[in-house]
């Protein structure tokens, strides 16, 4: 049995799973922040599914966080209030078991390849949150590159006169289809993403243009995996994939117009390359079940 964790900004899913992959067991509980919180939170979540009758014994553990992750080693996870902190090490020692620690949006490729059927040669999971990055699963491992920027998407800058972006450069995909980026970009204040469709949907030109924006950003983030990666399925997850088939509508949508002079992208059948992962789909937590351990005891 090996146990999954997604340490999210707001919620902590986990699952135990047997050798074959099956979910024996899930808890989920709101995440607590900073150090001592987020230990807390994983060690709760742990223990619960342990003392689950069909779990017994864990044989590694597994957690996917926001950050940047080596070695076990979680740095800036700024939403969890985590500047450094030695999660996997400690965790370890808590529970005597291995662990591995992995950035969450690439745990969560994993877990949506694996429950895609896991025989996709090149898969790309879009986390479209307050954040916007990727995960690429290649050959059915998590492609890191070099140093583990692999798949930062939201960092590509496709408009040089665009907003100014946190990281210092403009115009980046993230600056058009983060959360606080589109309802910013509105001009109507603190909006939900939703608010900003059903406007649209009501005929509102402002709210129109910003969606059009926002799916401009989601069809580049798109074009840019599948022109890197070749990945044969992009699936969109994160809170905004929950706007569902509507989110999937204005992409395709933009993804087609995009296409319309160009007989090499419309060659790509872009817009029937992308899909919206379920809602309250277990594949981040199960993707954590499934990272390498980096940490052993
Ligand atoms: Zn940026």
């Amino acid at each position: 049995v090996r146990l999954g964790l997604d340490v999210g900004g707001t919620k902590t899913e986990a699952v135990a799973v047997d050798g074959d992959g099956r979910i024996l067991a899930s808890v989920r509980m709101p995440t607590e922040r900073g150090q001592d919180g987020v230990i807390g939170t994983v060690e709760r979540a742990a223990t619960a599914l342990l003392a689950h009758p069909s779990v017994g014994e864990a044989a590694a553990i597994g957690i996917g966080i926001p950050g940047a992750i080596e070695d076990g080693r979680v740095r800036h996870a700024v939403n969890l209030g985590l500047t450094e902190l030695d999660l996997g090490g400690i965790v370890s020692a808590h529970f005597g078991v291995p662990v591995g620690v992995e950035n969450d949006v690439k745990a969560a490729a994993l877990g949506t390849h694996r429950l895609r059927g896991g025989t996709e040669p090149v898969l790309a999971y879009l986390n479209l949150g307050t954040g916007v990055a990727a995960g690429i699963v290649i050959d059915g491992r998590i492609w890191r590159g070099s140093g583990g920027v692999a798949g930062e998407v939201g960092h590509m800058p496709i408009d040089p006169a665009g907003p100014p972006c946190p990281c210092g450069q403009r115009g980046c995909i993230e600056t058009f289809v983060g959360g606080a980026a589109i309802t910013a970009g509105w001009g109507r204040g603190e909006r939900s993403v939703s608010d900003l469709f059903d406007e649209a949907d009501a005929g509102d030109a402002a709210a129109l243009a910003a969606r059009e924006t926002f799916a401009g950003g989601v069809a580049a983030a798109i074009r840019l995996l599948v022109l890197s990666f070749d990945a044969g399925t992009v699936v969109i997850g994160g809170g905004q994939a929950a706007l569902g088939g509507r989110l999937r509508e204005a992409v395709a949508r933009r993804l087609r117009r995009d296409a319309e002079p160009s007989p090499f992208l419309a060659s790509l059948g872009l817009d029937a390359r992308f899909e919206l992962l379920p809602p309250a789909s277990p594949a981040p937590a199960l993707g954590a079940s499934f990272i390498d351990v980096s940490v052993l005891i």
